[in-house]
């Protein structure tokens, strides 16, 4: 089976083909290099679909997109889907740098944030979504070298150190986006 990955980015083609050769092996995971649809959507969901739908219009193929951000909880859930432009660009130590000072006064335990991961999956039969949640909580200073975005500023739960710190073989078992991807891969396996 076809699957569209509606993303330009070459490095998330690789990651979740990585993880869906091992969960669902009977699926092909092509690129899509039509065009990207504005992401106007006012949820992690509704984005995901935007980019979902626009894949599978464009190629006739079953498609999936993902779509992902921080929520902490002191800022109410931001900066939700408006993490990957925080500071007003998508400058990723300006956005992390921000979120660092936003929080400066705050101790510890009032510290709790989520990575979460929504994929939507469009095709001729409808729509359908799977959400992953990665809880831990925002760090007080940047460590790690692995990873991207705001992998430096978090701590996941159960651990002390940034979740830039973990090999990524450890992070990808564990994160918001390898939970969405095992429930996708297991609705795939399901309907063959
Ligand atoms: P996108 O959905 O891939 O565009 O990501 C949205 C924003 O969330 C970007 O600023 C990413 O850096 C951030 N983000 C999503 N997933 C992760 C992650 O696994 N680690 C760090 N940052 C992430």
């Amino acid at each position: 089976m076809k699957l569209v990955l509606a993303t330009h980015n070459q490095g998330k083609v690789d990651e979740l083909r990585a993880i869906l050769s091992v969960s669902a092996p009977a699926v092909e995971l092509v690129g899509y290099d039509g065009p990207e649809p504005v992401e106007d959507g006012t949820s992690y969901l509704e984005n995901a679909l935007i980019k979902a739908r626009a894949a599978h219009r464009h190629t006739g193929l079953p498609a999936i997109a993902d779509d992902s951000g921080i929520a902490v909880e002191i800022l109410g859930g931001s900066p939700g889907i408006f993490t990957a432009i925080w500071s007003g660009s998508k400058d990723n130590v300006a956005n992390r740098q921000l979120l660092l000072a936003q929080l400066r006064d705050i101790a510890d335990e009032h510290r709790q944030a989520a990575f979460i991961c929504t994929i939507a999956m469009v095709d001729d039969e409808g729509e359908r979504s799977f959400t992953g949640i990665w809880p831990g909580r925002v760090a007080r200073e940047e460590r790690g070298e692995y990873g991207h975005g705001y992998d430096p500023v978090f701590i996941p739960e159960g651990f002390e150190v940034t979740a830039a710190e973990l090999e990524p073989e450890v992070k990808n078992s564990m994160s918001h986006r390898s939970l969405a991807l095992e429930q996708l891969a297991a609705y795939l396996n399901a309907v063959g």
